[in-house]
């Protein structure tokens, strides 16, 4: 095994960053922090019909949201640059041309048409579909006549027609593959750039890469890696291929599932802590029971033996649950700059700014056990900052209740609330619940229309509490505004 351990996330920028690619980074950077090696950040875009405009912006905003710093890679450098492989084509073209000198590749000039057709056939005998290694001992003379015809065709990998290939794989053991499996892939395409079977095995040789650590859809790929490690002869690094990430109904994670772009959680009000411990749980585990786990035991904890086989769920409610938990064991501080920051961005424009911090930490507490997401808190506590609430006058009404006894209801309260010097929680529920009694109405009546009339909704944090930090003024003119949408209706 090498001494220093260097892990690799090499991401094709074709699309957003998706929750089980980030994960992959994660492993791998939970793994070089808890080694003490080196993480490494290789953009693999030598796919140029598949690359889009802004991808790799986006999935290095995804790394630096959840905090996964890296050593080497695209703006930070290193000493193995450059990280972006189409800035590294003279490479693979050095690399094509050793293999074709030792004749582990070949020059094939079959048209893409030739191949559709060859394929169509294929598909009618119901043979597997693979290239038919035509051009595989055409000789020099022939090459030339068909170069000269303008031709430039691609360079395929020789693959031994008989044998097996078998490697090591750190989570699921020995692997073999039938050689008669695998086809004489592509490794320079037409377009002179490499594909991703060469681009990768050069570079995790180049870039002494001691452990590729990737999902498990590219398992069928490394027989092909290995045999290009052997016919360079390159020493092999070690691989770990990770388990499928399943939707709840256990087939592969889509967009069908909903959406598997981890920035969309960030944009949700997702905190990075919550997401980084969802996703380091996705096929692995401290223990068989542990699920809420701060960011340094995971680096301390790490461990490719605890990773499973099994295929890890994606659960949006456990994603949930356990950013409720976060924002729960939140610094009530920093969660009162969360909400303050949201609030400025959120409130309309009457709303007068700037907010009040002081205002902000009176309420935060009220709100702290419910947030899900920060996201929801803008709508959970902007009736706090709202001059006039709208809200439809049957809410004001309870079950039992009619709008005549409603109105008397509040205005019992406001001659009430109106004579009162402290405005504290204890000392609002301790005058109002005999009220109940003295107007003989259930006290759930008499709190669920006041609640309406002071927060404009029927579900709102604690009702007494809420008056308290609401302030009497605002109180009052609330009350007021609610007895008279009774009496005018
Ligand atoms: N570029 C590949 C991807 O997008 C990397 C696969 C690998 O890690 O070898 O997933």
């Amino acid at each position: 095994m090498p001494n220093q351990v260097r892990v690799r996330y090499a991401p094709s920028p074709t699309g957003e960053p998706h929750v089980g690619n980030i994960r992959t980074a994660l492993f791998n950077w939970l793994f070089a922090r808890h080694m003490g090696g080196s993480f490494i950040v290789r953009i693999e875009d030598t796919d140029v019909a598949r690359r889009v405009d802004g991808a790799m912006d986006a999935i290095l905003d995804a790394l630096r949201w959840l905090g996964l710093d890296w050593d080497e890679g695209p703006e930070v450098g290193g000493n193995y640059g450059p990280y972006v492989q189409s800035q590294r084509l003279d490479i693979y073209h050095r690399a094509v041309d050793e293999l074709l000198s030792s004749g582990h590749a070949y020059h094939c000039y079959c048209t893409p048409q030739r191949l559709q057709e060859m394929r169509q056939e294929q598909t009618n005998r119901k043979e597997p579909p693979g290239y038919d290694r035509q051009c595989r001992d055409i000789n020099e003379d022939e090459r030339s006549s068909l170069e000269a015809q303008g031709l430039t065709g691609v360079v395929r990998f020789k693959i031994p027609l008989e044998g097996e290939t078998t490697f090591h794989d750190l989570i699921r053991g020995e692997i073999t593959f039938a050689n008669q499996t695998m086809d004489d892939f592509v490794i320079l395409k037409s377009d002179g750039y490499p594909t991703y079977h060469l681009a990768s095995v050069v570079d995790d040789n180049l870039m002494e890469i001691s452990h590729v650590m990737r999902s498990d859809e590219w398992v069928s790929s490394t027989p092909k890696h290995v045999l290009l490690y052997d016919a360079f002869g390159y020493e092999k690094p070690i691989f770990a291929h990770l388990p499928i990430i399943l939707g709840t109904d256990r087939s592969k994670l889509s967009k069908r599932h909903g959406v598997v772009s981890v920035l969309h959680y960030r944009d949700e009000g997702f905190l990075p802590e919550a997401m980084l411990n969802f996703l380091a749980l996705l096929g692995w585990s401290l223990d068989d029971h542990t699920e809420i786990i701060s960011h340094d035991d995971l680096i301390r904890h790490f461990a490719i033996e605890r990773i499973g086989k099994a295929g890890a769920i994606f659960d949006l409610e456990k994603l949930t649950w356990m950013n409720g938990m976060y924002i729960r064991q939140m610094d009530r501080n920093t969660l009162v700059h969360h909400i303050l920051r949201l609030l400025d961005d959120e409130l309309p424009p009457e709303v007068p700014r700037p907010i009040s911090e002081e205002y902000v930490h009176a309420i935060t507490p009220l709100v702290q056990e419910r947030l899900k997401t920060m996201k929801e808190a803008p709508s959970l506590v902007d009736f706090f900052f709202l001059e006039s609430l709208e809200y439809s006058t049957e809410l004001l009404i309870q079950s039992g209740l009619d709008s005549a006894r409603t109105a008397n209801a509040l205005e019992s309260t406001l001659q009430l609330v109106t004579g009162q010097e402290v405005w504290s929680a204890e000392h609002l529920e301790q005058e109002l619940r005999p009220l109940a009694e003295k107007l003989e109405i259930k006290t759930g009546q008499l709190f669920g229309t006041i609640r309406v009339a002071v927060t404009g909704r029927k579900v709102a944090p604690p009702l007494f509490e809420t008056m308290a930090v609401l302030g009497k003024d605002r109180c009052l003119t609330r009350l007021n505004v609610a007895i008279g949408l009774l009496r005018d209706g």
